[in-house]
């Protein structure tokens, strides 16, 4: 038997049973690759998977084009190149007032995700609790599931995404070992306030559980807002793994360079993991977000304020149209409420229309769900030159009315 991408098992003569596991065979193909492809099939504008197409820093490239002419390119150590673990501790120095040692306490990965796999492939043993927030990212909780973790969910709540004590004691208990927080928060574009992460922290300490902090978009945080890792929080500094990717500070999400940093008693059990899971990261590519992580803080403040000026013109052009446009608080994305205008067949299928019939790509939220699924959200994505949420918006403007109407 053969496990195609549909999940479907076709025979073929010379193996009765194709090894497969049942996690991962079990899964779709993600959503941002399906909407992708969707929009490349269909000519849409993009406006699906979260990725720039504009605003990418150049002297960021042209360092990773010298490092690859004339720097290292055989494997750098396992644990990242010096120049970068110091510009990670510098930088959670820089901007939180974290004190990390650089060589005991951060870790070079292949990006967030697998930084995210190490955590959570390191630190969960079988049969302990996870608890999870939904909407979540796509990548947690396949991995959770095969490393024999059992997940415990809180459901987020409209219209600002918040959770409540009860929540928490609903979820927490003495099986919990770990809590996957992400924060500004993807589908959502939440940013936890001060007040909510003293209250995770509090049963987290109370639970004496640890927490993978997936903090991708700590630099895309607007309107003054300040992002503020748990790692910071009295009582936090040694339970926390911060995650962080050069995809996203710097716009290069194909680059697949990402961080963590973490007391060394968390740190060693994730570089277990990260070192059988691809043990290294392309030298070049670390060299340049070394120099990028060590720029001016103008560039990070820009970063926000380009990005915050496109979340406005996109939010507007969505409310012209009609949709009622959710707080988009940072991240690359902003949500649109669908039952007001008028559509009650779900998320997946206004997206499938939308691309197909207006020619934009959008995510449905309850791709974000294992359970409970919100089906009344789209998500869509403003890290976009102008041309392109410009179209974007002449094309909803043109065929929204028919397809609603139809
Ligand atoms: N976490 C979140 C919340 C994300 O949105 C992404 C998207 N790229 C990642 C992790 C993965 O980051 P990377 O591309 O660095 O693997
Ligand atoms: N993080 C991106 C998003 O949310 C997608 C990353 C991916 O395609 N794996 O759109």
């Amino acid at each position: 038997m053969i496990v195609l991408r549909d999940g479907h098992r076709a025979a073929i003569p010379w193996l009765a049973m194709t090894p497969a596991n049942s996690t991962f065979s079990a899964l779709g193909t993600t959503i941002f690759e399906v909407m992708s492809r969707l929009a490349e099939q269909h000519g849409a504008v993009n406006l699906g998977q979260g990725f720039p197409d504009e605003g990418y820093p150049q002297d960021v490239l042209a360092k990773a084009a010298e490092e690859t002419l004339t720097g290292w390119n055989q494997y750098p150590s396992m644990m990242g190149v010096p120049e970068l673990r110091q510009a990670v501790a510098e930088h959670g120095s820089r901007f939180y007032g974290l004190d990390l040692d650089w060589s005991t306490e951060t870790l070079v990965t292949s990006g967030a995700t697998e930084a995210l796999a190490a955590c959570l492939l390191g630190l969960v043993e079988p049969g302990d609790e996870v608890v999870l927030f939904q909407p979540l990212y796509d990548c947690y909780l396949p991995i959770v599931r095969r490393g024999g973790g059992v997940p415990r969910f809180v459901n987020l709540r409209l219209p600002d995404w918040s959770f409540t004590r009860e929540d928490l004691e609903a979820v927490f208990n003495e099986r919990t070992r770990v809590v996957v927080l992400n924060n500004p928060l993807n589908p959502a574009a939440k940013v936890f306030s001060r007040e909510e992460l003293e209250l995770l922290a509090e049963f987290v300490i109370a639970h004496d559980a640890a927490v993978v902090c997936d903090e991708v978009y700590e630099h895309l945080v607007f309107d003054g807002r300040r992002h503020v890792p748990l790692m910071t929080l009295p009582g936090m500094r040694d339970r926390c793994a911060k995650v962080g990717s050069a995809g996203k500070t710097f716009s290069l999400t194909g680059w697949k360079v990402g961080y963590v940093s973490a007391a060394p008693n968390l740190l060693q059990p994730i570089a277990k993991a990260h070192q059988f899971l691809t043990f290294t990261t392309p030298p070049n590519l670390q060299q340049a977000v070394a120099f990028g992580l060590r720029k001016d803080a103008s560039y990070f403040t820009d970063l926000a304020a380009f990005m915050a000026g496109q979340r406005d013109k996109l939010s507007a052009g969505l409310r012209e149209v009609g949709f009622e446009v959710l707080e988009s608080a940072g991240t690359y994305f902003v949500d649109v409420e669908l039952t007001s205008l008028g559509w009650t067949a779900g998320d997946v299928e206004f997206c499938q229309r939308l691309v197909r019939e207006v020619g934009v790509a959008a995510v449905p939220i309850s791709a974000f769900y294992d359970q409970d699924p919100l089906t009344n959200v789209a998500r869509f994505c403003f890290c976009k030159r102008d041309a392109t949420i410009e179209l974007g918006l002449e094309r909803l403007a043109a065929g929204l009315p028919n397809m609603l109407a139809g």
